[in-house]
């Protein structure tokens, strides 16, 4: 387990200006597009310049990355323009040549996170090794793996430790590529508030233009920081081309950014929202209210529908249930997206309610012992 031994990132010997700040390119493609991108971001105080040196691209034959030539390139560019520099790594092989160009720190990439082997292999040759290192959330909504990833880099001595959050692959649409899902990286911060969390809007977002917006979001919920794809010329990029910013667009972004803190600055403040979270504790009393009520009815119907051998679930009972709360959330301004996903736990814990008089026979038969999750 992670305990409360990681640095703060200002004790990362890294540059700090009240946010950890990281830009640069998806890929290093040449020299002269990173010198490029790098001379945009002049005088802007970046804790890391970034570019891919080694792509996990999801199909063969894209641009995988300039390779090891790369380091060069990027040792070069702190050496001209001052910035530190940070590459993905996804094998130990990758760590050893980063480690060889001294890179000022690395990041494990969302596609690599969900593989212990791979996770491993890289804590196995960090160990020892004073680099600080960030833990992307892999592609799957699942926070153990991430939690898992971030114990193995932990247990290997890395203390200057941190998360990115760069969203998540789901199976609906949303306006992102990849979904935010900021519960998990909210619960990530519940269970380990002291480890750095930082969003990276750009592969979250997958198009430019929100993110700026999806940036203040994540200030908002008090990340620390900001990992930012800004390319010299983004329609040539040779991968991410439409989620990368120009420097020129990374500096207006920057200047609109709010720092806002987690306590409000006095008495004001305080008094009206200690009445507005009165009146939200109450309401949401009256909701857990409302759902033990609806459960207790659910339960007696399914007593009902047991005793006369009627299915659980109820294909048309549901559609309509489903259409008409959707038809008076609508009229009342609530997002559909949020009432469809509300009924459907809903839903589902009816099922399970409904079904759990079987269960409790088959655990009246065999007891069992307790099995452990997700081995
Ligand atoms: C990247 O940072 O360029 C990258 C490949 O991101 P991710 O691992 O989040 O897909
Ligand atoms: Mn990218």
């Amino acid at each position: 387990m992670i305990s409360g031994d990681v640095k703060p990132l200002r004790e990362w010997g890294l540059p700090f200006s009240g946010m950890f700040l990281c830009a640069g390119p998806c890929s290093a493609e040449s020299e002269e597009q990173l010198r490029k991108t790098a001379a945009g971001l002049k005088g802007c105080k970046l804790s890391l310049f970034r570019a891919g040196v080694w792509k996990p691209r999801t199909r063969p034959g894209t641009f995988p990355g300039a390779g090891e030539m790369a380091l060069d390139w990027l040792v070069r560019v702190r050496e001209e323009f001052g910035f530190p520099i940070g590459a993905e790594v996804g094998t130990p092989q990758h760590v050893e040549a980063a480690l060889r160009y001294k890179l000022d720190a690395l990041w494990i990439g969302a596609r690599t996170t969900p593989d212990p082997f791979a996770v491993q292999s890289i804590a196995d040759a960090l160990k020892g090794v004073d680099v600080p290192v960030l833990v992307k959330n892999p592609v799957s909504p699942d926070l153990d793996t991430w939690l898992g990833a971030l114990e193995r880099v932990h247990n290997a001595g890395v203390r200057r430790l941190g998360a990115i959050h760069r969203g998540f692959a789901t199976s609906h649409d949303t306006r992102y590529r990849n979904a935010p899902l900021w519960r998990i990286p909210i619960e990530l911060k519940r269970r380990l508030p002291e480890l750095p969390l930082i969003c990276d809007p750009s592969h979250l977002c997958g198009r430019a233009d929100i993110v700026p917006p999806t940036a203040q979001e994540a200030l908002d919920l008090l990340y620390d920081g900001l990992m930012v794809e800004v390319h010299h010329n983004p329609p040539e990029a040779l991968s991410d081309a439409g989620q990368q910013l120009t420097p020129t667009q990374f500096r207006e972004m920057l200047a609109g950014l709010i720092i806002r803190t987690e306590a409000g600055d006095g008495l004001p403040y305080e008094t009206r929202m200690q009445k507005l979270r009165h009146t939200v504790d109450e309401i949401d009393d009256d909701l857990v209210e409302l759902l033990a009520r609806r459960m207790e009815i659910v339960r007696a119907m399914g007593d009902l529908k047991r005793l006369h051998q009627v299915s659980t679930l109820q294909p048309t009972r549901w559609k309509e249930i489903l259409a008409t709360r959707l038809a008076a959330a609508r009229k009342l301004g609530l997002s559909e997206e949020f009432v469809s996903q509300v009924y459907q736990i809903i839903h589902e814990e009816a099922i399970q309610v409904q079904e759990e008089p079987m269960f409790r026979d088959a655990d009246k038969r065999e007891p069992q012992a307790e099995q452990p999750k997700g081995e």
